[in-house]
């Protein structure tokens, strides 16, 4: 039931919680996500956060818990590593190493995720050029690693009705720049869930290769990013007006 790699000409939705926050939390998102034949679950386990007091994920028993949910309903497993130390015992757990947007010119940290043979799903830094971005790509891919997913997860400008700009033009330019496929984070590029399924379709006309989009069960208890996270319902509703568009 595999899809396509991301790249390949389809669009990949991957989507889950911002944080794995407990197994019944994942559970819930896993059976439901599954019951819409999405393949690719997200949930981070080590969170950057702003704030030091703020909830920095369940580290290495997060990636557990997700280990057990993509072996019930055959998932592949997007998640975030933000020490290059954890690098190589994360590996086991996931199939798509995430670089968040605070570690994109963390060049140790490339270079570490340089050296495996798995996918890494590089986010734009917030206040990155597209040229940087492309560098911080450079880094991964000397070291031998060229499966690289290129995220646009917004930049910092001056609006403030957005949590982020979310800069779509980099979609044609990666495109006409680089080899690397492109996926768009409506939930952090706007920190608005109404923005998410316009930001979705825009993503979409674009030709940009999927989405990457935070869903909680029930947003309002999120331990993190719920004010730009849908609910089944929403989400729901998203991929079917996707469908609609595709066809
Ligand atoms: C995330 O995907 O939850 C995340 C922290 O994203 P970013 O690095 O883009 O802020
Ligand atoms: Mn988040």
């Amino acid at each position: 039931m595999n899809r396509l790699k991301i790249g390949d000409g389809d669009f990949t939705i991957i989507a889950g919680p911002c944080a794995v926050e407990s197994y019944e939390q994942m559970e819930k998102i896993g059976y439901f996500l599954d019951s819409l034949n999405v393949r690719y679950l997200r949930g981070g386990a080590f969170k950057p956060r702003t704030s030091p007091d703020s909830f920095q994920g369940l580290g290495f028993e997060g990636l557990k818990i997700l280990k057990e949910i993509k072996n019930k309903y055959n998932f592949k497993i997007v998640s975030e590593v933000t020490d290059p130390r954890d690098v190589e015992k994360a590996y086991e757990y996931i199939d798509i190493i995430q670089i968040g947007s605070r570690n994109m010119q963390n060049f140790i940290l490339l270079k570490e995720v340089g050296k495996q043979d798995k996918p890494i799903l590089l986010k734009r830094g917030m206040s990155a050029t597209i040229k940087e971005w492309i560098m911080a790509a450079e880094y991964v891919r000397n070291e031998g690693n060229e499966n690289i997913i290129l995220c646009e997860r917004g930049i910092r400008t001056f609006e403030d009705y957005t949590r982020n700009t979310l800069d779509l033009m980099s979609v044609p330019i990666i495109k006409s720049n680089t080899k690397y496929p492109i996926l768009i984070d409506p939930s952090h590029g706007t920190g608005r869930r109404e923005l998410v399924l316009p930001a979705t379709k825009a993503a979409l006309a674009l030709g940009a290769d999927g989405v990457i989009i935070e869903i909680h069960p029930e947003p309002s208890k999120a331990l993190s990013d719920g004010f730009q996270s849908l609910d089944f319902d929403e989400f729901k509703k998203l991929i079917n007006e996707i469908e609609k568009i595709k066809v």
